[in-house]
């Protein structure tokens, strides 16, 4: 694996639950509406100690997207995915964000934390 040097954010941001790397700030949240799987999740403009899986072919409820998980670097969990590519021309401003799944995350500032188990959908934001 080799030496992995990790990024520090400031300010207010969003960590790995598990291992608590650092992983984006707030002022890079773009949407809090989106939900996965497994629950809540949250569009953000970039994110930083992560790895990026091969990417895939995904059918979402906004259609089919390019996507590739992300994992953090630093202990290997999937935190959510990376949008490659979108077909849909209304889901274009997505290509090159992230989305963070709000039960793999804690946020850096008030330290509530509830895992959302609620089974969804994958990607039913709202317009
Ligand atoms: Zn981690």
């Amino acid at each position: 694996m080799g030496r992995i040097f990790l990024v520090e954010l400031e300010g207010r941001v969003y960590s790995c639950k598990f291992c608590k790397s650092h992983l984006a700030l707030a002022t890079d949240l773009m949407s809090r509406s989106f939900t996965c799987r497994r629950g809540k999740a949250y569009l953000f403009n970039n994110v930083v100690n992560i790895t990026v899986g091969p990417q895939e072919e995904r059918m979402m409820l906004s259609g089919l997207h390019t996507v590739a998980d992300i994992f953090c670097c630093c202990c290997g969990q999937i935190v959510g995915w990376k949008y490659e590519a979108a077909h849909n021309k209304s889901q274009k401003y997505k290509e090159g964000k992230f989305v963070l799944e709000r039960g793999r995350i804690v946020d850096g500032v008030d330290s509530e934390f509830y895992l959302d188990t609620h089974p969804s959908m994958s990607d039913a934001e709202d317009a």
